[in-house]
């Protein structure tokens, strides 16, 4: 087993010394609020689908109802999730001033509801949308409403079609990626969690940092094209990794 308490005190050590440290998490951190992975298999009813589908701005244009019967599914365990040990961790970090904030792929909002202040959310979330014409917001709830006539849920101002603001592939990136970017200039420490860093750019973060001098604490279930650039790597689930070091910050 990799987790040894020596990779440990590094992380703790790492976190101590850095004067700009982010996080940057991934879906291995909503897996243990029991969201599931949509990209990989094992989310029952859906399991046989192409996220491309129902992931892609292609699939929302093209079969809009087949993408909010998804949506809708998704909806349901999204709402439902609760913050768990890694974003509470990440939360009381920030609090103690070990930590800047996290930049996230997540598009659940469990880091804001845990408490973080400083959250970059590179590829949206759902709990907001709006009109792809005019813009005008609208909630997800909003949203459904609209949606439960024929699937298309269309804009009260410009009846322009509605849809959720999370990034689908094929979309350009949300305001907040940027800005993410540019404020890991100062970043001298990156702490990767639940990511197997394979979606771009985002992942693009980690030599972004490496390429300025900043450390890189790597923690994921499995190994990622990406463990040679870290200074620390640790292949566990964060359930047997962030209580241990709750432990030790
Ligand atoms: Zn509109």
């Amino acid at each position: 087993v990799d987790l040894s308490v020596k990779k440990l005190q590094d992380i703790v050590e790492l976190l101590r010394e850095a004067q700009h440290a982010w996080a940057f998490t991934g879906a291995g951190v909503s897996t243990e609020s029991g969201i599931p992975d949509f990209r990989s298999a094992n989310s029952g009813l859906w399991s046989e689908i192409d996220p491309m589908e129902v992931a892609s701005v292609e699939g929302f244009l093209h079969d809009t109802p087949r993408f909010y019967e998804f949506w809708r599914w998704r909806f349901g365990i999204l709402s439902q999730a609760k913050p768990n040990h890694t974003h509470h961790w990440l939360a009381d970090l920030e609090q103690k001033e070990l930590l800047q904030g996290v930049m996230t792929q997540n598009i659940d909002g469990l880091h804001r509801k845990s408490g973080s202040q400083a959250v970059y959310e590179l590829h949206g979330c759902y709990e907001q949308g709006s009109c792809i014409q005019c813009q005008h917001p609208y909630t997800i709830e909003q949203i459904f409403e609209r949606a439960q006539a024929d699937g298309h849920p269309h804009c009260d101002q410009c009846s322009g079609l509605l849809k959720p603001n999370v990034t689908l592939f094929g979309e350009s990136l949300p305001e907040a990626f940027y800005e993410a970017f540019v404020e890991l200039g100062q970043c001298d420490l990156l702490l990767v969690l639940g990511t197997s860093l394979e979606v771009f750019p985002a992942a693009e973060m980690v030599p972004q940092v490496k390429h300025r001098g900043g450390r890189v604490v790597l923690i994921n279930a499995e190994a990622t094209g990406m463990d040679g650039l870290a200074d620390v790597v640790v292949h566990n689930k964060l359930k047997d990794v962030i209580p241990a070091l709750i432990e030790m910050v």
